[in-house]
């Protein structure tokens, strides 16, 4: 069948494309109810079937005969460090960590927070929870102790996993004194926590509540895997929304299991024994989706990176995996191979290595601009895919099949047509569809597809609120854009507060909550400024209480160190730019639309509703005196 066949086929009958799609895994008992409606008003796949996606990411791989193959090959140039893990391997060490964490109590249905660097053991962490139904909740590494805290206080877990130290270049990043404090600030007090510990810095362990990674090992039974339903959650993931707490992304096993095996395939155009690289964090979606669990439910040998795309001892790191590995296929945010470039303009780090095993690569996660994508296609001279997806979709949204016979031709600026199963329109402020190539909301008509996440943790209504009510009978993917004649999505940029910085996805919401509590803040707007390196940076425009003094530089060295400390490194928030006054309605509510689009150094209609006229100028001329647009 070809794209235009699969793709109507998806969308005239989404139950029945999806019941044709059962069988691309193992399941314990095969579903009945393919597709179901949840009583707040979600879809979702696959509920009354039976399976484990540990199982079915190790057991069913060996039981293919994928014992010998290598599962995992983990990477690690800040270590000096390099491991292959075979199917077999990684099967054992889960096994046996999963009994290991049964004996500490944990259950189907527990959570378990794991808060860890790049290292094997946290894979072997996330199976071994998926083998016993136990969801896990894991929080990015570079995520501050208040940040984590919050994460701890939602997903109450029962125990929660970590490690010593990160290592970022040369330096030793000490995490187990951040789970302290998050111990310390939260209010659910888990009853253990495993640290993994890393020779080159020790963590100290409070005794009774703190147990030694391999120890709490010793005499642990084997388990089986334990059968959940496919609507039963197999993972917990925060992520930032507008306002203030993150959300739990929450992912089924039935549908997810379903979607990635079909994603890994058909958009990846992976088979069993090729290699793949998902070069990210298993902090990240992308880490659960496509380190973890993609390439091994789909007989792939994944590649377990511990390192920078720089200085890991050169930009020519990536290269040098790729030739290494044989890797046939990668995935990347766009800001690696700008950081890349930077280091190496011509690229010719490159030269040195054998790059002939790579068929195409993949990126994600904030816009691919035209000049990246031109050096990089140049460069590798296979097609660089731009392609689309969220957190709370899983898998991609847009992208071509790479793995079919004709997959439709990159377009520059686009991430390529929508997938099948994600009906993708473009609606005004009114929810009127637009037409093609006028730019709006984009939105997908309901039900989604299998694999997108239909809950919140704790927060159903949070879901209908975020997601389902500003268009009715869509998913309100947060992304402006539009969709040209021939089915091409172009992704703008979010028509939220969220921004994206690297990549990584941030509220600005959070940042203001914790400017705003510095004593000589009256208000502020956090916003995010274009950066050529990093996509966006968020910068705090700050209005001063009256009579207060502070020098300009003083309240920017605060302000940027209590974020850091409170949201985390990752945040990149550096500048601060004082302002008389915010714009606002007349109803007091800061122009936030507005704000961004000066900031992103677009055109932008004088709202009818601001209160006073000429404070955008003001705010426009106070940004480039800053240098920032
Ligand atoms: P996250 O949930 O952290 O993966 O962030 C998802 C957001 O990243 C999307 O809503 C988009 O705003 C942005 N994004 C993801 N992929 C792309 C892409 N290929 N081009 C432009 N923006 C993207």
């Amino acid at each position: 069948m070809s794209y235009n066949e699969q793709y109507t086929a998806s969308i005239d009958n989404p139950e029945g494309y999806w019941a044709g799609q059962v069988d691309r895994i193992k399941w314990f008992k095969k579903p009945e109810s393919i597709l179901e409606k949840t009583d707040f008003g979600t879809y979702k796949w696959y509920a009354d079937g039976e399976l484990n996606s540990s199982y079915l990411a190790l057991d069913w791989q060996i039981e293919q005969g994928r014992g010998e193959q290598v599962a995992l090959y983990y990477d690690s140039p800040v270590t000096d460090t390099k491991k292959a893990i075979t199917f077999n391997e990684l099967h054992e060490q889960v096994t046996v960590f999963a009994g290991a964490l049964r004996n500490l109590g944990v259950d189907k249905g527990d959570r378990v927070v794991i808060y860890m660097p790049m290292i094997p053991e946290a894979a072997v962490a996330m199976l071994a929870c998926a083998r016993l139904g136990a969801p896990h909740s894991v929080v990015f590494g570079g995520f501050a102790a208040n940040e984590l805290a919050i994460r701890i206080d939602d997903a109450t877990p029962k125990v929660i996993l970590t490690a010593s130290c990160g290592i970022e270049f040369d330096k030793k990043i000490a995490y187990k004194p951040l789970v302290d404090k998050a111990m310390d600030l939260a209010e659910h007090k888990p009853s253990n926590i495993v640290v993994c510990q890393r020779p080159m810095l020790e963590a100290e362990m409070t005794e009774g509540r703190d147990l030694d990674w391999y120890e709490f090992q010793q005499g642990a039974q084997p388990v089986e895997p334990v059968p959940v339903r496919g609507d039963d959650p197999l993972y917990v993931l925060y992520t930032s929304g507008t306002t203030g707490a993150p959300k739990g992304i929450v992912r089924d096993n039935g549908g997810h299991a379903v979607a990635i095996n079909y994603a890994l395939q058909n958009i990846y155009g992976m088979q069993p024994g090729d290699v793949w690289w998902g070069a990210s964090d298993i902090g990240w979606v992308v880490g659960h989706s496509l380190i973890v669990y993609g390439p091994l439910m789909g007989g792939c040998s994944a590649i377990f990176f511990e390192g920078k795309p720089i200085r890991c001892p050169d930009a020519g790191v990536f290269w040098r995996i790729i030739e290494e590995y044989k890797v046939n296929s990668m995935f990347c945010a766009p800001t690696a191979f700008r950081a890349i470039r930077k280091e190496d303009p011509e690229g010719s780090l490159s030269e040195n290595y054998d790059l002939s095993s790579l068929k195409w690569v993949f990126v994600a996660g904030e816009k691919l601009d035209s000049s990246t994508y031109g050096w990089l296609s140049e460069l590798l001279r296979v097609p660089v895919v731009d392609h689309w997806w969220q957190t709370e979709t899983g898998w991609p949204m847009s992208a071509p099949l790479m793995g079919w016979d004709n997959p439709s031709e990159p377009r520059l600026g686009s991430t390529n047509k929508a997938v099948p199963g994600y009906d993708i329109r473009v609606v005004d402020g009114e929810g009127e569809e637009v037409s093609a190539g006028e730019s709006g909301n984009i939105v997908v008509s309901l039900p989604m597809p299998p694999g997108v996440a239909w809950d919140i943790w704790n927060q159903s209504q949070r879901y209908v609120d975020s997601y389902l009510t500003a268009f009715e009978g869509y998913y309100h993917t947060g992304d402006g854009g539009y969709v040209d004649e021939d089915g091409y999505v172009v992704i703008t940029g979010r028509t939220d507060d969220v921004i994206n910085v690297s990549g990584h996805r941030l509220s600005t919401g959070e940042m203001e909550e914790v400017v705003s509590s510095h004593p000589a803040v009256a208000e502020c707007a956090v916003i995010g400024a274009n950066d050529s390196m990093k996509g966006q940076i968020p910068v705090g425009l700050i209005v001063l209480k009256a009579g207060e003094e502070i020098e300009e530089a003083q309240l920017e060295k605060e302000l940027v160190a209590m974020v850091r400390e409170q949201v985390g490194a990752l945040a990149c928030f550096r500048r601060t730019v004082v302002v008389q006054r915010l714009p606002k309605t007349r109803s007091g509510k800061i122009l936030r639309a507005i704000l961004r689009k000066i900031a992103a150094n677009e055109e932008y209609k004088m709202p009818s509703t601001i209160d006073d006229e000429a404070i955008l100028p003001e705010i426009t001329d106070m940004m480039k005196g800053s240098g920032l647009i």
